[in-house]
């Protein structure tokens, strides 16, 4: 065991303080990795508040982790000292069933064990990435590709992978006609990615505020959902529409936008049940769905592509002590795209 210093939430909706955790040794086909920057995610403000479910406190978000190979156990192979890698929001499954097999392990039937606010195999609770250190297993360890920074880099291993999954299974591309709604961490990503796969991408947020900014990040269009005429501009013309925003959504209005066949996939996660009329499906038979991260080798390749085609997150490097303010400033969607936390500040 070691000790290390991290950021926890000691109880349900408290601010986040210094403290130190324990990590495990570096067992058989484990590595220890060197935390240099951990984004922050919306998921880690519903999960500090309880907002999907009583989570586990002391709780130490982050699954957007990017750092060093410090120490490998006798057993690895995938990754060396001195490796730049990433782990996101999950660090083992059960590696059997029918969705791991398949390399859909973030959908593992016994559940995948998430990065934080979990259980791991050994019945201990997992501590995430606001921390100075991390012993992961080799096979939920990614490799960073050179041509990425770490700190651009580790909000891809939620934000990027959330966005660059739904758009390779819906067939985002060159004629199809992509929508992004909710211009934060997940939206930003979902615009490059979507923009690099060539599709024709429109932002819809709530204000024309960040307008320059979703058009130099790659969108085509922008419309404001405040402004009635938006919803009848766009009417049955979208392909997919992937959602972002954390809160419910009127789904009749976005449903309308698209056309025959097109979908509708909800990333955002509302910590409220939501509600929709399925007539607004069936009259162009489009699809509701939802999508989870993705799986291991899907991160891989998304950070591949992502290197390849000069794709990091748009950031706002903060020091550990400006995480409280961070996730005020994130529920009030003010943050240019991702805040990170320099984890030598912890
Ligand atoms: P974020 O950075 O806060 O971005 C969400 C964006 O949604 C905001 O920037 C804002 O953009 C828009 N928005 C926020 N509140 C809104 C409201 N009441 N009405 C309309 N628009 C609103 O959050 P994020 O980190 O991207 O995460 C977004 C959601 O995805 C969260 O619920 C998170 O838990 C979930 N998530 C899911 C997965 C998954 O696997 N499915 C993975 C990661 C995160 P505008 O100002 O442009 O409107
Ligand atoms: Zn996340
Ligand atoms: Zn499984």
């Amino acid at each position: 065991m070691t000790t290390i210093a991290a950021y926890a939430a000691p109880a349900p909706k408290a601010p986040l303080e210094r403290t130190t955790i324990e990590r495990r040794a570096v067992g058989e086909h484990d590595v220890r990795i060197e935390i240099a920057f951990v984004g922050i995610c919306h998921s880690d403000v519903h999960q500090v508040r309880d907002g999907w479910r009583p989570g586990i406190f002391p709780m130490v978000p982050g699954h957007e982790i990017a750092g060093v190979v410090a120490e490998v156990g006798p057993g690895v192979t995938k990754h060396a000292v001195g490796d730049r890698v990433g782990v996101g929001c999950m660090v083992d499954s059960c590696r059997e069933c029918e969705n791991c097999t398949a390399g859909f392990e973030q959908y593992c039937l016994k559940m995948p064990t998430w990065t934080y606010n979990a259980k791991g195999k050994d019945g201990e609770p997992t501590y995430g990435g606001y921390s100075t250190q991390i012993v992961v297993d080799e096979n939920y360890v990614v490799r960073i590709p050179d041509g990425l920074a770490l700190d651009v880099a580790a909000p891809l291993l939620c934000a990027g992978i959330t966005t660059y999954s739904p758009l390779r299974h819906w067939n985002a591309g060159p004629g199809k006609r992509v929508a992004i709604v909710g211009l934060g961490g997940l939206g930003h990503l979902g615009v490059k990615i979507a923009h690099a796969l060539g599709a024709e991408v429109t932002v819809l947020s709530q204000s024309l505020r960040k307008k320059d900014d979703g058009l130099k990040l790659g969108a085509d269009h922008y419309y404001a959902t405040g402004d009635p005429q938006t919803f009848e501009s766009l009417a049955n013309s979208l392909d997919l529409i992937l959602n972002t925003v954390s809160a419910p959504l009127d789904f009749a209005a976005y449903l309308s936008l698209l056309r025959r066949d097109g979908a509708m996939v909800n990333l955002g996660l509302p910590e409220e049940p939501v509600q929709f009329v399925l007539q607004t499906l069936n009259g162009r038979r489009r699809s509701l769905s939802s999508s989870g991260i993705g799986g291991i080798a899907e991160t891989q390749e998304m950070l591949d592509f992502c290197a390849e085609h000069g794709i990091g997150a748009e950031i706002e490097v903060i020091d550990a002590e400006q995480v409280n303010e961070a996730y005020e400033r994130m529920l009030a969607s003010n943050v240019r795209y991702r805040f990170v936390i320099d984890t030598a500040t912890i």
